[in-house]
């Protein structure tokens, strides 16, 4: 069915996002929450560092914005989330600003907002720390969630490396453009009754189990 009869039928994507700064743990609870409530996880920055990788059009578009810390272009990754979007889902890293949020509006519904707050030096602490599976994507602390064999993935094997915008002054870079574009999606889904928050400073499990519970309650 093409998404306009699909619009017309009402019959629209549908599922839950997850708002906050950069290593607040949105990967890491999307992953958990994805499995745990059957979505379909979609990381808008996995797929389009996979596109880089590849050196894909979009790939070489986004590479500069990436590296920079800034984001890329609303109509690019519109028209990317677009192709993307199926069935029950639950969106790690988009929308990132009004215009994409607004966008989504017309192609899915929106059935819950999950904000993970973290502070700007907690966000550089972790980061600095992070790696991430090069095979699978899969994240790691050094500190606080260490692989059992340092370099290399519990999950499958492969090498762990450090993302090229998890250097301190990218992180600060990227804290900002959270707070300036982004953060203000808090208000516009506690404006449509969505909005759930949680802090994301704490333990892995426990930020699950909270989150587990905000999502489901009210459903
Ligand atoms: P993330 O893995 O979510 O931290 O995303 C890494 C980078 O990909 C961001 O710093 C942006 O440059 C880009 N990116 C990911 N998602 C979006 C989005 N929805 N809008 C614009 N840029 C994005």
């Amino acid at each position: 069915m093409s998404r306009e009869a699909r619009r017309l039928s009402r019959d629209l994507p549908s599922g839950i996002v997850l708002l906050g700064p950069p290593g607040a743990g949105k990967g890491t609870q999307a992953a958990l929450l994805a499995a745990r409530l059957g979505l379909k996880h979609i990381s808008t920055g996995e797929i389009l560092r996979e596109e880089v990788q590849q050196g894909t059009e979009l790939g070489k578009k986004a590479r500069a914005y990436m590296d920079r810390g800034e984001l890329v272009p609303d109509e690019l990754m519109i028209e990317m989330l677009d192709s993307r979007l199926d069935g029950r889902f639950l969106l790690d890293g988009f929308p990132r600003t009004t215009n994409q949020a607004e966008a989504l509006e017309r192609i899915a519904k929106v059935e819950r907002v999950l904000s993970i707050r973290l502070s700007e030096e907690e966000t550089v602490r972790r980061l600095t720390a992070r790696r991430v599976c090069a095979d699978c994507g899969r994240n790691y602390n050094l500190v606080s969630n260490p692989p059992r064999v340092p370099g290399v993935c519990d999950a499958c094997g492969g090498r762990l490396i450090q993302r090229d915008d998890d250097t301190p002054e990218v992180i600060r870079r990227r804290y900002r453009v959270y707070e300036a574009q982004t953060a203000p999606l808090r208000e516009f889904y506690r404006q449509r009754g969505l909005l759930v928050e949680v802090e994301g400073g704490r333990a892995i499990e426990e930020v699950f189990q909270e989150a587990l519970r905000l999502l489901e309650e009210g459903r």
